[in-house]
């Protein structure tokens, strides 16, 4: 395999973000301090700095923050309101975690850094919104207004949300133009992790997501693109992303998602076309899960579904979102039992068959540390073929350890499926099959 893909067949854009914007994307409540992890993990291997690099087939993609015009493309601007306002935050830093006090601690010492994005905000709440509610001048925060915008809960409102929602939609946003200003010499890869918040939805937070990056990044490429695939393999079904496009032709969504009674977001289930409507119907398709989804099921999948069925609709463009809650060792859910090895492969085979320019986002996945890794390994494997990652044993030596506060020093040491036995049988993936109408 190796000797197939050290050919240099990629183009391969990175965002990597600055330390002091890691720590923004770190106060993410559900998943503090992943982006820092991540990029250590990413520099511990070279894959941060192309200067630095033995490869010469990245480059770091530079990014932006998110502008309210751009935001505006999907959001609406009532919510976008709440979403950006300054608030006190002196009022808020009572409900933080001690990570995310730590993070702020350390965000508070890097002033300069702060003026400036303070600037880039501002420059952007200085735009006329065209809000209904024109009651958010102060920051009394009323529970039924953060409510009716999901605010609550598991989307709370932290410090520095405003740069959050702007950095996440602001690199994703940033991919998408690099990866339509490349020629065709190559197959472009363009790779941003902190993307793929595929939850949220136009005027609602839900799910961790504040922000549909996705969609945005979707409706961007939509300019140069002609027709856009989208493949979710999030352990949660899609949802946000195939509602944005449920009247579109040319954007075909297929979630693969963990499915059972109560489980959340509870849509996508059922198996075949799950959404679409008018010219959009037959373009929105979901794949629900079961227990114990292994390796080689993601690898079936696909091989003979997805792949074919994208093939089928003609895509000249991919979008990959690369949750990793399906991970053997997610810490928040037990249902799949995916390796970073069996799921890295995977994603690699299936974009390398594909052959269209393609955009790699992140997602949930709730052991940060293995997740971390997860993203780290992708990375490695379009960077620097499979031998090479596949080949990484120990932790690189100069990740800050009373952040990832690892125990093990080896890099594959929790990368083992568990015995739980796949219930997504061949039966099952023959019905998968059949249901898609490929044969
Ligand atoms: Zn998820």
């Amino acid at each position: 395999m190796s000797n197939e893909i050290n050919d240099e067949v990629f183009n391969i854009g990175i965002v990597n973000l600055s330390e002091h914007d890691s720590l923004i994307i770190d106060l993410l409540p559900s998943n503090e301090n992943r982006s820092t992890i991540l990029h250590q993990l990413l520099k511990g291997y070279g894959l941060y700095n192309p200067l630095s690099s033995e490869s010469e087939s990245f480059e770091r993609v530079k990014y932006d923050y998110a502008t309210l015009v751009q935001l505006l493309n999907f959001h609406d601007s009532g919510y976008l309101v709440e979403l950006l306002k300054e608030r006190n935050w002196d009022n808020y830093t009572n409900d933080l975690s001690k990570h995310q006090s730590k993070i702020l601690d350390k965000l508070k010492l890097k002033k300069n850094q702060i003026a400036s994005d303070r600037q880039a905000l501002s420059s952007c709440s200085s735009l006329e919104f065209d809000a209904d509610n024109d009651d958010d001048n102060d920051d009394d925060d009323d529970d039924s207004r953060l409510e009716k915008y999901g605010l609550l809960h598991d989307c709370p409102i932290f410090p520095f949300l405003p740069q959050y929602v702007n950095l996440t939609a602001g690199t994703t946003i940033s991919a998408t133009e690099w990866l339509m200003n490349q020629s065709k010499d190559k197959q472009n890869i363009a790779i941003n992790w902190t993307g793929g918040r595929h939850h949220a939805r136009k005027s609602k937070a839900s799910g961790f997501c504040y922000v549909n990056d996705i969609t945005l990044g979707i409706l961007n490429m939509r300019r140069r693109y002609k027709k856009v695939g989208y493949l979710d393999l999030d352990l949660h079904h899609g949802d946000g992303v195939s509602g944005s496009f449920k009247f579109s032709d040319r954007v075909l969504t297929i979630s693969l998602h963990f499915c059972d009674v109560g489980f959340f977001p509870g849509s996508g289930v059922e198996l075949g076309d799950g959404g679409g409507l008018g010219k959009g119907k037959g373009f929105d398709w979901n794949i629900p899960l079961k227990k114990g989804f292994s390796d080689s099921s993601l690898d079936w999948i696909l091989s003979n579904v997805v792949l074919p069925k994208l093939t089928q609709f003609g895509c000249d463009s991919i979008v990959v979102q690369c949750g990793g809650d399906g991970l053997c060792s997610d810490t928040a859910y037990s249902e799949w039992n995916l390796t970073i090895k069996g799921y890295g492969l995977a994603v690699f085979k299936f974009v390398k068959t594909l052959k269209v320019d393609c955009l790699l986002l992140g997602g949930g996945g709730y052991n940060n540390l293995e997740t971390a890794k997860l993203w780290t390994f992708i990375t490695g494997l379009f960077v620097n073929g499979a031998e090479k990652s596949l080949g990484w044993n120990l932790m690189p030596d100069n990740i800050d350890d009373e952040i990832v506060n690892f125990g093990e020093f080896e890099f594959w040491a929790n990368d083992q499926p568990s015995n739980m036995q796949d219930r997504n049988d061949i039966e099952y993936l023959n019905l998968v099959s059949n249901k898609f109408n490929l044969s």
